[in-house]
């Protein structure tokens, strides 16, 4: 997608404070974090929002959270908690149309999310 930020970041377009990269997946800090850990989980093929899902994506997809836990693992804290969120369209909050998944640890979150 030529127009799509995640997408310009993934082919190193624009630059981001990437954490971890492998052939399907890359996750960078957000540039507006809302805890002490706050990283970007994204596909590199670029997937507008969840209802753009297919079947055949639940590898791709079942690979974030996995990513995530990694992440919290090394960041020592995976035991202590953490939040992950994917938001969808508007109402959901999404503002940035590649899908993405948020891991958020280093703090306590309450709920119900606002
Ligand atoms: P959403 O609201 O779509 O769930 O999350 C989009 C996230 O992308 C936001 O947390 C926002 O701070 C982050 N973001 C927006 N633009 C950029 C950017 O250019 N670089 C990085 N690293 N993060 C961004």
């Amino acid at each position: 997608m030529q127009d799509c930020l995640f997408c310009k970041i993934v082919k190193r377009e624009i630059p981001a404070d990437i954490v971890f990269e492998d052939d399907q997946v890359l996750a960078f800090n957000d540039i507006n974090p809302q805890a002490p850990t706050h990283v970007l989980i994204i596909p590199k093929r670029h997937i507008a929002t969840l209802n753009d899902l297919e079947e055949a994506d639940q590898t791709l997809v079942g690979r974030l959270p996995v990513v995530a836990a990694h992440l919290a693992r090394e960041r020592g804290f995976a035991d202590d908690g953490y939040r992950v969120v994917m938001n969808c369209n508007d109402q959901g909050g999404q503002t940035v149309y590649h899908i993405h998944m948020h891991l958020m640890g280093g703090r306590r979150f309450t709920w119900p999310a606002g």
